[in-house]
């Protein structure tokens, strides 16, 4: 095995990078194939211990670190594969080296200070630190931006008092990057957001865990309740480049951005799982696989790996930490959202042609139901999003003044264009519901999926793939137009109970 020493001194091409990343993958597949078996489930939550030594033998959470601080220098493209490549082995791996690369190594590397840098990064260069991110609080969630974390300075340090949750790495990393808000003299909390670094080994820094949850899937993440009463040194403040919103803007739309990599190697490994059991598994004296339905939920599963793909291959294009994607949220919330929920859906789909086996823990086909669901939850609930997504189309649709769908879809995506033109040819009702909204932003990610598969195939990416995708995506449209003019308006009825037992009737 090249020693990481050696690679970290050649990093410069993509002769070291695919060395690097095929050291990788050998080092996550002995780690879950030798030395934990992936597939006895033993209940323990957090990754053995061996399994991370031999994980962190490969050097992953240094491969965005710039080289100036003795890291790989890796751009988003290199972190993307690697990423995948750890999703085809372990979904809370990828995610665990996407909190570290994307919601830690690099905004500090984009908005932290030289004189903390050194620090920081040495440690994970050397002692294999990890580093993780706390917006959410007990009270503010998909609110964040009225989190109540205080931010007082007091005899030239920042005091950040608060209560954190669902932190990813919680009572594992080594370093936080904090969020919260600085309070005024008059003691009200201003509107924009502070980051701030804490360095768990300082005392006065140390993040106190006050309860670990039990997680119902993603066994080896530690996630729980987080007491924050620490002081920071100036130098430990990340600076924005205007605003501390945007700043929070540009790390989430790029971590969203690199969702697709955790969703690839996840949905390809599902596929193959998929294409395996049906290929053996005889139902009525035939394999599954030559059922007309079963073909149907692969064909989908497969189309879920080519569309994220493409989102793969886009985000290589926009997302590198040079770019300020603070303005591209619409991009970054669709791919967000439509990667997770590919993941759920080829979760439900190998589990459904699993049958009963992929009910047991030990099986993937069930573990990856709830592995993937709260993808659709956090960074952004999928719900929000997609309401979002059709937010700021139709803010663009005011601005050129053009509300004809299939005229409009002509400049967004012109390739998509041809497939949906005829269908999308009405013009939009601004004044939509909520729920239409959201229907609305989920049928507009779909056409900007046709468009980046479409992106891809050009590139000579397999055709064969990317036509099938088109076509189901192009399913997915016309199903979700139909939804759209079906007009649902119904209500709860809260007081349900009243006049509703099927036996008194
Ligand atoms: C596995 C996991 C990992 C996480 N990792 C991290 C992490 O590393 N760091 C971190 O800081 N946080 C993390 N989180 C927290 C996550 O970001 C939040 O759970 C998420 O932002 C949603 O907040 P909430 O749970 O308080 O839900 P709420 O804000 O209460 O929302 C719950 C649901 O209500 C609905 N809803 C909310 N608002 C609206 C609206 N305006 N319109 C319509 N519907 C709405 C949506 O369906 C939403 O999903 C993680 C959570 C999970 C489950």
């Amino acid at each position: 095995m090249t020693s990481s020493h050696q690679l970290t001194a050649n990093f410069d091409n993509e002769l070291s990078f695919s060395q690097f990343l095929e050291n990788f993958q050998n080092s996550v597949k002995r780690a879950f194939h030798e030395i934990d078996n992936i597939d006895v489930f033993s209940g323990t939550r957090g990754f053995p211990q061996a399994v991370l030594d031999e994980i962190k033998s490969a050097n992953p959470f240094s491969l965005v670190i710039p080289k100036k601080y003795g890291g790989f220098g890796a751009n988003v493209k290199q972190n993307i594969a690697m990423i995948s490549a750890a999703s085809y082995e372990s979904l809370a791996l990828s995610l665990t080296l996407g909190i570290n690369n994307a919601l830690f190594v690099q905004p500090f590397s984009k908005y932290g200070q030289e004189s903390f840098k050194q620090k920081v990064f040495d440690r994970f260069v050397k002692n294999h630190a990890l580093g993780g991110l706390m917006i959410t609080e007990p009270e503010f969630g998909s609110d964040a931006l009225n989190m109540q974390t205080s931010v007082t300075l007091k005899e030239n340090k920042y005091h950040f008092e608060g209560k954190k949750h669902w932190q990813g790495l919680t009572g594992m990393a080594d370093f936080w990057l904090l969020t919260g808000r600085r309070k005024s003299e008059n003691g009200n909390l201003m509107r924009d957001i502070e980051m701030f670094v804490s360095d768990n080994s300082v005392p006065n820094q140390k993040i106190v865990v006050e309860e670990y949850f039990q997680n119902l899937g993603l066994y080896q993440i530690p996630y729980g309740l987080n007491k924050l009463d620490v002081l920071l040194p100036e130098d430990q403040r990340l600076i924005p480049h205007s605003t501390g919103v945007k700043m929070m803007l540009d790390l989430l739309h790029r971590s969203r951005f690199q969702f697709p990599a955790m969703g690839l190697g996840f949905i390809k490994r599902l596929l193959d799982e998929a294409i395996e059991h049906t290929k053996t598994r005889l139902v009525g004296g035939k394999t599954l696989l030559t059922y007309d339905q079963v073909q149907q939920r692969l064909s989908r599963m497969q189309a879920n790996f080519t569309i994220c793909s493409a989102f793969c291959h886009k985000s290589s294009q926009v997302a590198d930490i040079e770019n300020d994607l603070s303005p591209l949220g619409l991009e970054a919330n669709m791919i967000k959202s439509i990667t997770s929920d590919m993941m759920q859906e080829s979760a439900q789909n190998l589990l459904q042609l699993v049958g009963a086996k992929g009910y047991k823990l030990n099986n993937i086909a069930g573990s990856a139901v709830v592995d993937s669901r709260p993808f659709q939850i956090f960074e952004g609930s999928n719900d929000i999003l997609y309401q979002q997504i059709t937010e700021s189309v139709i803010k663009t649709m005011k601005g050129i003044k053009e509300f004809n769908l299939s005229k409009f879809i002509k400049d967004f995506t012109p390739r998509a264009f041809d497939f949906v033109k005829k269908m999308l040819d009405f013009d939009v009702n601004i004044q939509m519901s909520q729920r239409n909204s959201v229907i609305f932003g989920q049928l507009i990610s779909r056409i900007y999926a046709i468009e980046l598969v479409s992106q891809l195939k050009v590139k000579t990416f397999n055709n064969d793939l990317a036509d099938n995708s088109i076509e189901l995506l192009n399913f997915d449209v016309t199903t979700l137009l139909s939804q759209y003019n079906s007009n649902n308006s119904t209500k709860v009825i809260i007081d349900y109970q009243e006049n509703s037992y099927w036996y008194d009737k």
